[in-house]
Order: C-alpha cells, then structure tokens, then sequence
C-alpha cells in the first residue's frame, strides 16, 4: 500500500485562489486502499459532483479488476486458466495488452501473471514463507506469454492450470487516470487523484501554481527525499516499507521478482513521474524488480519518463530530466 506521497498543498496555492475559487477534497477506500481527490473550482456543488463521479468510475473498475470480487471480469479469466477462453471488454483487454508491453518494456520485471505468487505469499494478509518446492511449481505459470489475447473474439485464455493474473501494480493508475478524464468531462480543469502512491495531477491555476507532491523516504518516517511540482503528470511509488512483513529479522514485501519467486531484493523504492499514471505505476513496479543499473538505463532511453531509484543499500539515484526539479521545500 503506497500512502507514500503525501500531497502537499502548497499554501501559496490556495492562498493565491482566485476570486471564488476554492479546493475541494474527498477521500473514500476504494481497491483496498485509501484514495483522495481534490479539485480546484469555482463552484462547490459541481466540484462534489465531479469527486463523486470519478469516485463511482474508480469502483466500476474496482468491480470489473479486482482478485477479491468474485464475480469481476479478471476473476472469471481466472477461474478458466488452463480450460477455456473467456469474453471480456475491450477496456480489460486494452488494460491486459498494456501491461504486456511493460513486462517486455521491463525484461519481465512487471509481470501481470505473478497471481499465484502472490497467493502463495500471502503478503497482504500477514504472510507466510512458501516451501521452496511450493515456489518452484508457481515459478511454472507465471509466464506472461501464455496469456493468449484475441482480439477479434476479445477473449483472454490463461494457456496452464492454476495461472492468474493480477493487476495490483497497474490498475491503480489506471483507474487514476480514469478519474481525471471524468473531472475533465465534468467540468473540473485543475486537480488531483491519489490512489495510495499513484498520484495525478492535472491543470494548474491561472497565477501559475502547480501540484506539489512529497516523495517519502524509503527508511525514515515522515520524511520528504524532496518535493516535486506536478503539471499534467503522474508519480508512482512501489517501495518495500508499505505492505511488508518481518520473520527471523528479514524483511518480505509484496513485489515479487518473477525471476526467483520471491520479494524483489534490488531496490527499497523507485518512484517515476511520467504523463499518465497507468505509466508510471507499471513502471515503478517493473523497475523495482530490474534493480538500480538497468531501471535507470531503461528510464534514461524511455522519453517522457523520469524517476529517482534508491537501491537496497539507500543509495538515491535521480534520473538527469528530474535532477533540477528536486525542491528542499
Ligand atoms: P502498491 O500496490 O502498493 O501501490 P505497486 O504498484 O508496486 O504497489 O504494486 C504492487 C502490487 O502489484 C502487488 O501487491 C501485486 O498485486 C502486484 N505485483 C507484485 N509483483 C509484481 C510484479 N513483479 N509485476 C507486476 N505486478 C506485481
Ligand atoms: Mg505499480
């Protein structure tokens, strides 16, 4: 769970409203996590509408990608691996599609197949050491590329018994960036949406004040690494600190490298500022699991993408497009 960045609203922002205009913020748990949106607008009624509104478009995704809803699109793919092709719509297949151009952008890193790893670790609910035998036999069908797409029928076919897919390190941004198209559409110019450590901001005010997000320190608590300003732009976190659990004095997190089967080991956390935040919370994923070289070589190719890794030693590493916009406060 990436509560991670905090947004800060800079008081020169608010203070600086215009006539009228006020900031407006909500927060509802929603895919097992808390979310937040706040919006800058003239008119408090059409604001809370807006909030409302992209708050319903969050859990319809919820209700279509979640592991935990029986009854969603994903967990009827699910319950058919290895059996039979199932008809999904095309916005899950689009989502599907998408996160295997990640997994070949990230070598593997981001793996949407990971399910029954995560099941085996049960990380979210306390977790539990796997048998080394249990993790060899999950290691056999978590490839991404037994995912069969077909796009005519629009049916998604996991190829092995047992194979799941799960979506917990990009559905978030996803739907984040679903919620900003439905402010945009209702109205809302400037704001917003924090989805755990996915967060998205869009439009700045007239006098030129911009979405300021603070990025937390892996190992101290309450503690900014800096503060970037946001315009039309996504950052995600995925860090080892959030969803995690401790047994015999080491640390097991809910990243799984799909390489060994187990927690990621290379990174404590790699936060990345792109355009949309289905980007960036794929990629903080994958990088995470890459480890420091290759992540930072992948983000210095990828245009449009930046971030800042800290390797499992504390190490920080800051992509050279985020270096200067680092602020101290
Ligand atoms: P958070 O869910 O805390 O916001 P992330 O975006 O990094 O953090 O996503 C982590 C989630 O992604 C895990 O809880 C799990 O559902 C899923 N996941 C775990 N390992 C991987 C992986 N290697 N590739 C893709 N998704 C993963
Ligand atoms: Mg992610």
């Amino acid at each position: 769970m990436k509560k991670l960045l905090t947004i800060i609203l800079c008081v020169a922002f608010i203070g600086s409203a215009e006539a009228g205009e006020g900031i407006f913020k909500k927060s509802k748990a929603l895919m097992g996590t808390e979310m937040e949106i706040t919006v800058a607008s003239a008119d408090e009624k059409a604001a809370h509408k807006a909030i409302d509104a992209a708050f319903a478009e969050i859990r319809r995704i919820e209700e279509m990608m979640s592991t935990y809803i029986s009854e969603s699109q994903l967990s009827k793919i699910n319950s058919a691996a290895g059996k039979k092709a199932v008809k999904v719509d095309q916005e899950l297949l689009r989502l599907i599609k998408k996160s295997i151009e990640y997994a070949e952008m990230t070598e593997g890193g981001f793996n949407i197949a990971v399910g029954p790893l995560i099941k085996l670790w049960r990380v979210s609910e306390g977790g539990n050491i796997p048998k080394k035998v249990e993790i060899r036999k999950a290691l056999e069908i978590i490839d991404y590329r037994d995912i069969v797409i077909d796009e005519k029928k629009k049916t998604v076919f996991l190829k092995k018994k047992g194979m799941a897919i799960d979506l917990g390190g990009i559905a978030k941004g996803y739907a984040s960036d679903r919620a900003e198209i439905v402010l945009k559409k209702n109205g809302i110019v400037s704001g917003v949406v924090a989805v755990a450590g996915d967060i998205n901001a869009f439009g700045m005010k007239v006098d030129g004040a911009k979405w300021r997000i603070g990025i937390q320190h892996p190992r101290k608590k309450d503690a900014f690494l800096g503060i970037i300003e946001l315009e039309d732009e996504a950052v995600s976190t995925s860090g080892d600190y959030e969803r995690f659990f401790i047994k015999d004095g080491k640390r097991y997190h809910h990243i799984m490298d799909p390489k060994t089967g187990e927690p990621a080991g290379k990174c404590q956390s790699v936060t990345i500022v792109a355009k949309e935040a289905t980007a960036t919370d794929a990629l903080s994923t994958g990088i995470f699991v890459m480890g420091p070289e290759k992540g930072m070589e992948l983000i210095e190719r990828l245009s449009d993408v930046e971030g800042i890794i800290i390797d499992a030693k504390g190490n920080i590493a800051v992509s050279s497009g985020l270096k200067n916009r680092i602020k101290d406060k």
